[in-house]
Parts: C-alpha cells; structure tokens; sequence
C-alpha cells in the first residue's frame, strides 16, 4: 500500500467499514466534497446528512451535488445539534476542521465546544465498526487551541471503548493537517453522557 495523503486514506477508512445503505454524516459540508463522496458511496438506498453553519457552503454543497440531492439533507445548523437531525444509528463520519476554502470571510472556523460535542454525540451514534474521521488544520487563528482540545477528548477516550489513530505526513512544511480517526469497539457511554 502507498502511503496516502490524509483525505484520501480518511475515505479509504470510510470505504472500509460504511455499508451501502446507511445513514452517515458530513459534519463540516464546505464546498461539498465529502458530502459527494459520501453519496455516492451509501447509494441510492443511502443517506447523507451534511451540516454547515454558512449557507454559501450549502449552495456550494448543493450545486457540486447535481442529481445526488436526492441522497443528501443539507443542515443550515452546528453540527453539534446533529441529534434534532438524525434519528438512530449512523454507520460514520467525517469532519474537516478550519475555515471553508476560497471563502469571503476566512473568519469563520470550527470551534472547540461544538467540534468536541458533536464528535461525542456522534460517536454515541455511531454503528460499532463504525469510523469517524477527522481532518485537523492548525495553522489559522484559534487552530492549536482547537487540535489541542481534540487531542486531549481522544487521549482520554478509553481503549476499550473507541481505538483512535493519527496519521500525518511527518515531513511537511507549514502546518501540514493531519488525521484523526476513531473507530467505535463497543456500545458505551461517553464521560459527557454520564455527566
Ligand atoms: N469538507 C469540506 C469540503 O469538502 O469542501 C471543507 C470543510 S471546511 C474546512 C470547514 C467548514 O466547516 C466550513 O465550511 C465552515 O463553515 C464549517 N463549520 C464551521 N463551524 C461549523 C459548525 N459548528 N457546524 C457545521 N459546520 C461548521
């Protein structure tokens, strides 16, 4: 195997453990790239449910999907009210951490609170089996304070519970991202929910 660069082994993860017919989710939709992959990955039985809090990530979202809209409910809502969305058990994940590309207003970014909330709850959802996974970019304002609160959620993920990786191309220049993935061992109840 090549050593893939962290979006394409995100989906080859993805691929491995989604199962045509699923319900799964693009938590951070931006312009739409990983909500097409994932549409056409479930099929036509499938379905994606993507959230963004721009709407011009959402129209973007929408034009790039073309005839796969039918596959596809796009959320103008944070990701972590995923749970007045979706209904049951999701077969994964993926999320793209920072600021939507090319846009207006670099700005607006993902944030700690939401970023860690919505991955609790998901993986509350998620299928065992299941993989989220979670492309970290650092290098904008409020980036490290975000990748460390992330860092510091799956470190204490118990091993029992969920395995966790980071993959990331060690050699690279100017806050290359890098890739979290977690895969659900068993149904449990994370430290949030006991709360
Ligand atoms: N995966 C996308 C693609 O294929 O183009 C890129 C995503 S971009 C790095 C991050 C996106 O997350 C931005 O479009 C931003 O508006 C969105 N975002 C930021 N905070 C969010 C939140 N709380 N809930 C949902 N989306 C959010």
């Amino acid at each position: 195997m090549k050593l893939l660069r962290i979006l394409p082994f995100a989906r080859q993860l993805l691929r491995d453990t989604i199962v045509p017919g699923e319900t799964v989710i693009d938590a951070t939709a931006g312009n739409g790239n990983d909500t097409e992959f994932l549409a056409q990955f479930v099929g036509e039985d499938g379905h994606v449910v993507a959230f963004d809090i721009q709407q011009a990530a959402l129209e973007a979202t929408s034009k790039r999907l073309g005839n796969l809209n039918e596959r596809v409910t796009l959320v103008l809502d944070s990701h972590d009210n995923v749970e007045q969305y979706v209904k049951g058990q999701i077969g994964g994940a993926v999320f793209n951490l920072g600021y939507l590309p090319h846009s207006e207003d670099l700005s607006i970014v993902t944030t700690p609170g939401s970023t860690l909330k919505a991955i609790d709850t998901m993986l509350s959802m998620l299928k065992k089996g299941g993989i989220i996974a979670i492309s970290v970019y650092d290098g904008h304002e409020g980036g490290p304070e975000e990748r460390d609160a992330l860092l510091n959620y799956v470190n204490n993920l118990h091993q029992a519970d969920v395995h966790v990786i980071r993959y990331e191309l060690l050699n690279q220049r100017n806050n290359p991202p890098f890739l979290i993935a977690l895969e659900k061992m068993k149904e449990f109840k994370t430290a949030r929910q006991v709360e």
